[in-house]
């Protein structure tokens, strides 16, 4: 059944922008801070207060925006967009409608080998609301806090078409945001939000269904989840006959499930009209010229250069520029190095295997990771004595090379050396030639393994492999 519809996708995120004070008063936005002990009459929209726009806000959404290949609108403004709920003690929200400050970017993600673009509506900015606490005892309580931290709402295009690329879209998304600097999206702390906008359509057809809207997943792997979870609802509405009503729902991390909330609002129902306490925003060439100098190199422009000039390989590239952290660390490392395929190995392979948090660290310095990666290049080590110092410096970092000086730990090339070790275990154990000789191949691995654990790993496994092959041979 799957296979005779298709999803059509897109996705309304919010992130969070790092500034110190909210969108329009100077209150802090720590986060975690007491309940209510960051606000102020104008984000509590108490009557009387007057909202300043922070200017810090617009030129994070305008980098955000540049990060994305959006276009910067010149003149716009803000908006009211009225609404009732208890979160939002002034009963509407100030956001922008028809005049968003970002519009008509994209962004590339990497399906299954093939690059697909996503195309992004617009970038707006807007306030956050007040958080609902429920208490089993004390009922409902309100955190005014959260009221006025400054947020960009990323609209896609509906170009999404399966669960998959929705997470790489997500991805990518956040991956820009920490290059462009503007937010921490920090999802366990709720800085990027995701919102699900799904309909099917029977494949051939041209016509959009009737959508639903899921709100508020703070994680890719929900989002993921509920996309699928969606697709299988509505598909099985549609084969049943029945049609599908325009409705927000929830999506339940326990069940898997997602629970309609409430019938979907049109924009009629927010009566959007321009924010009367604040003047028209304009945004200057220069601004823009200033705010796209100081953004960082890009991750698809830095890929394509570690691919033209490391040779790396388009998968590789794409994982080390996926974190700025680590495109910055290995380019730090590069620079020392002789080896940049091999460097670009060991990073992957030895030592993001050992970060354990969302974004990337290493203690060993890179000139450090480079020489490993180097004496590797050279033979003076092999694999297994890169792995261990990786494992000793990540514990105490110190130059690797002074470490296989003074502690002798070369990589033994040498014929002669490796074929007597070989004869030393054949020696010892006769079964060994005879098991061989019958056909049973794993006797020269076993003697490959007791050669590597009489010379301390230290041999060179090609050559000790080649040698072993052609000793047990002539026997
Ligand atoms: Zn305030
Ligand atoms: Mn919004």
């Amino acid at each position: 059944m799957a296979e005779r519809y298709e999803m059509i996708v897109g996705l309304e995120v919010h992130v969070e922008l790092k500034t110190e004070t909210k969108i329009f008063c100077s209150c802090p936005t720590i986060f975690g801070a007491e309940p209510n002990t960051q606000c102020c009459p104008v984000c509590m929209g108490l009557p009387g207060a007057l909202p300043t726009l922070n200017r810090r806000v617009v030129e994070y959404a305008i980098k955000a925006g540049l990060a994305t290949n959006c276009r910067i609108a010149r003149q716009t403004g803000l908006d009211r967009k009225n609404y009732f709920y208890p979160d939002l003690p002034k009963a509407y929200q100030i956001s922008q409608y028809d005049r968003p400050l970002c519009y008509g970017g994209w962004l590339d993600i990497e399906s299954g080998g093939e690059k697909k673009r996503i195309g992004i509506t617009r970038i707006h900015i807007e306030e956050d609301a007040g958080k609902l606490i429920h208490d089993g005892e004390r009922g409902t309580m309100i955190d005014c806090n959260r009221c006025g931290v400054p947020l960009i709402e990323i609209v896609s295009e509906p170009d999404i078409r399966s669960a998959q690329e929705a997470k790489l879209y997500l991805k990518k998304l956040r991956s820009l945001m920490l290059y462009a600097g503007v937010s921490d999206c920090k999802m366990n702390e709720g800085s990027l939000r995701c919102d699900v906008n799904i309909s099917v359509r029977p494949v051939g057809s041209s016509e959009l269904g009737e959508r639903c809207e899921i709100k508020n997943l703070n994680s890719f792997a929900f989002a993921a989840k509920a996309i699928e979870y969606e697709f299988e609802r509505q598909t099985a509405l549609l084969e049943r006959g029945e049609r599908l009503t325009r409705e927000t729902r929830r999506f339940d991390a326990s069940s898997g499930k997602t629970y309609a909330m409430r019938s979907k609002e049109s924009a009629e129902d927010y009566r959007y009209f321009p924010e009367p306490d604040l003047p028209p925003l304009t945004v200057s060439e220069e601004t823009v010229a200033r705010l796209a100098n100081e953004l960082p190199r890009l991750p698809d422009l830095r890929a394509e250069e570690y691919i033209s000039k490391y040779s790396l390989s388009e998968y590789d590239s794409e994982i080390i520029t996926s974190d700025m952290a680590l495109a910055d660390y290995f380019e730090a490392a590069v620079r020392t190095s002789a080896y940049p395929k091999l460097l670009a190995n060991i990073l992957i392979s030895e030592i993001l295997g050992r970060v354990e948090q969302e974004d990337f660290y290493c203690p060993i310095s890179p000139e450090n990771l480079a020489e490993i990666a180097d004496m590797s290049g050279e033979g003076l080590i092999n694999s297994s004595t890169a792995k261990k110092l990786i494992k000793r410096l990540w514990l105490s970092d110190e130059p690797p090379r002074e470490v296989v000086m003074r502690e002798e730990l070369f990589q033994i090339n040498d014929r002669e050396a490796l074929t007597e070790a070989i004869l030393a275990v054949i020696r010892a154990d006769a079964r060994v030639v005879a098991d061989y000789k019958s056909g049973r191949t794993v006797a020269a691995k076993s003697v490959v393994g007791r050669v590597m654990s009489a010379t301390g790993g230290r041999a060179n496994p090609a050559l000790l492999g080649e040698l072993t092959q052609e000793i047990l041979k002539s026997q």
